[in-house]
């Protein structure tokens, strides 16, 4: 049985002080969340304060990125152990705005990977095709390369650790949900290289996510999906009603 996880990709919104507010309304409306693992991903300079806000809650902290570094000469970078001590659990790796805007390649992702995997967070590893590549035909193609580069070398018990998040790209802040059977038949592919690569008990328990425009209105759709395992919410996760009641769907 995998446990849903409903985890929230903040982006580049919300100071300190509305980062706090924000989770300070939001603890009662999902408390009573057992169904369901609930995460959230400030930016980098509210982590700390909202751990500290989330404290005791049913509330965990994910990164937007990380260094795969531990320390050094890496201006702009945030390590994994730095990320710990801020009260991080979870961090996010390879989304597509890094790979659009920030050249992140499968390569990084792996690195990045295996230093979030050292220093004991969980990573959300985001994987998915864009509109033209999807047009193309070459979804299997995209993701099967993501996959060999971004997970490259990792052991059965690396995967138990893993969360993937398969985000269409051509889905991400349009609008335009991938129904239900277009991101099931994804999430199946994923399993099944899975399965073939490192072995079927790692992809029968491996968390699969959809990403992409998921909403109050469409979440239950996606969740009676028995191919999904929750769900990266981007726009609808910064209002508490809205990211409360994805995260109550049942
Ligand atoms: C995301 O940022 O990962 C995302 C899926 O965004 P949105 O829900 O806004 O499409």
């Amino acid at each position: 049985m995998r446990r849903p996880v409903i985890a929230g990709n903040w982006k580049m919104y919300k100071k300190i002080g509305e980062a706090v507010e924000f989770i300070a309304a939001l603890r009662p409306k999902v408390a009573e969340a057992s169904h369901c693992e609930v995460v959230v991903a400030p930016p980098f300079t509210a982590l700390q304060a909202v751990a500290k806000a989330a404290a005791g809650s049913n509330i965990q902290v994910a990164a937007q990125d990380v260094a795969w570094e531990k320390e050094g000469a890496f201006t702009g970078d945030v390590s994994a152990p730095m990320l710990c001590e801020a009260g991080c659990t979870h961090v996010i790796i390879g989304h597509s705005e890094r790979r659009q805007i920030h050249g992140e390649t499968d390569e990084r992702v792996n690195r990045k990977l295996k230093a979030a995997l050292e220093a004991g967070l969980t990573p959300i590893v985001c994987v998915g095709e864009t509109l033209a590549e999807r047009e193309a035909n070459r979804t299997h193609e995209i993701l099967e390369r993501q996959f060999s580069g971004g997970f490259a070398a990792l052991t059965a018990s690396d995967f138990s650790r893993i969360i993937i998040a398969y985000e269409p790209v051509w889905a991400i802040g349009t609008g335009r949900t991938a129904t239900p059977e277009i991101a099931a038949q994804s999430h199946r592919y994923l399993r099944s290289l899975i399965a073939e690569k490192i072995g079927k008990s790692v992809a029968e328990q491996i968390r699969i996510l959809y990403g992409g425009s998921v909403k109050p209105d469409n979440i239950q759709g996606l969740m009676a999906q028995e191919e999904i395992d929750g769900a990266l919410v981007g726009g609808a996760s910064l209002k508490r009603d809205s990211f409360s009641a994805i995260v109550n769907y049942p």
